[in-house]
């Protein structure tokens, strides 16, 4: 038996989350649960796994968590939360944010198996995050899905003979829409994405290509691959997670129907594969994936992204911090879909670079980025 925190319980990865650990009882301990607020929600999740030790953001939350459960040990507060990362043998950090860092960041320093779905950790602070996980030996498995594929196609070969890393995207809902259009977008048009149930942050980044653009910079953290080895391939039926191509010529894939809970599943019981509740792929019904080009014309945050990876330094921590800023101004009306890249744009003009940035680098160009 192992223990589990998940911390950001109650998001879409974190509900998926606890489904895994309800249908892999015998395996997984459900030890913490942390997530930003009081709701309903959290109460069924703590009488249901009962848990030791539960996290609330909003200090306010964790008082009535606590009138609600007196003999539950709560924290609240970034430090309560962050407190969680070394709580449990394994940790799932699916918050959405770089204020999921000082989590990730106690889990690998105490030597934990971190499956980690918040890439704007790996996108700001990924070569820290590394760097101590070699430090105390704690493992990294990667909850995204198309991480999750790369991780499983590269299972059993070296580096070396890595050629490529293809990541799969679905091209979000406005794939195929010129930049009038595109303009014109409304907060709502852009949380309804086509393939995937998602929060709001995550959905806008989808629309506007630059949750790709994350997953590219993550996927160079992880695997230790350059930009230049890394392509982005549509994929509009999200079939293929992604692919792996290697010096030989061969290419290797994951395939799937679209649901998270088989990614998760995966970095919680590697290199283990367990029975899941998720359905079984029908090619036959399918019939016919399709791939193309990725539009980088008309999406310009794909192209920052990459530019972002290729400055290095602290560049990623600014345009993860700069890109948070923008999606909830969009989100709150104040500016429009295709003002997001413009703002991003200006800020990485006025960057100026730290190589092998430290902690208080990070989080200053995560502030500058904001601004
Ligand atoms: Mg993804």
């Amino acid at each position: 038996m192992q223990t589990l925190a998940v911390i950001g319980s109650t998001g879409s990865i974190g509900r998926s989350a606890l489904d895994v650990a309800r249908n892999l009882k015998e395996r997984f301990k459900v030890e913490a649960l942390a997530c930003g607020h009081f709701s309903p929600l959290i109460c069924e999740q703590i009488k249901e796994f009962a848990p030791k030790t539960v996290a609330i953001n909003d200090p306010a939350g964790a008082l009535e968590l606590k009138k609600a459960f007196p003999g539950l040990e709560v924290s609240s507060g970034g430090e309560g939360v962050a407190s969680l990362g070394d709580s449990a043998d394994v940790v799932l950090l699916s918050v959405v944010g770089l204020c999921g860092l000082d989590s990730a960041l106690r889990a690998v320093r105490a030597g934990k198996r971190l499956a980690i779905a918040t890439k704007e950790v790996l996108v700001s602070g990924g070569e820290l995050v590394f760097r101590e996980a070699r430090k105390h030996g704690a493992e990294i498995i990667p909850v995204d899905s198309e991480h999750s594929a790369i991780f499983q196609c590269l299972m059993g070969s070296g580096r070396e003979s890595v050629k490529r890393l293809l990541i799969t995207a679905s091209g979000g809902p406005f794939r195929g829409k010129d930049k009038t259009f595109l303009e014109r977008v409304t907060p709502k048009e852009a949380l309804a994405h086509p393939v995937w149930k998602m929060g709001p942050k995550i959905s806008v980044d989808s629309a506007t290509m630059m949750n790709k653009g994350l997953e590219v910079i993550e996927a160079s953290r992880i695997f230790s691959v350059p930009a230049e080895k890394i392509d982005v391939l549509i994929h509009p039926q999200s079939i293929v997670h992604s692919l792996v191509e290697f010096r030989d010529g061969a290419q290797l894939a994951q395939l799937s129907v679209p649901d998270m809970r088989l990614a998760i599943q995966f970095a919680l019981t590697y290199p283990e594969r367990m029975p899941s509740p998720v359905a079984w792929l029908d090619l036959s019904e399918i019939g016919k994936l399709e791939f193309g080009k990725p539009d980088m014309e008309n999406f310009p945050c794909l192209g920052l992204a990459y530019e972002a990876l290729k400055r290095g330094g602290i560049f990623p921590a600014v345009l993860n911090g700069a890109n948070e800023t923008a999606v909830t101004r969009f989100l709150r009306g104040e500016c429009g879909f295709m003002d997001i890249p413009r703002f991003l744009e200006k800020k990485l003009e006025k960057t100026n670079n730290v190589k092998d940035p430290a902690l208080e680098d990070i989080l200053e160009a995560d502030r500058f980025g904001r601004e």
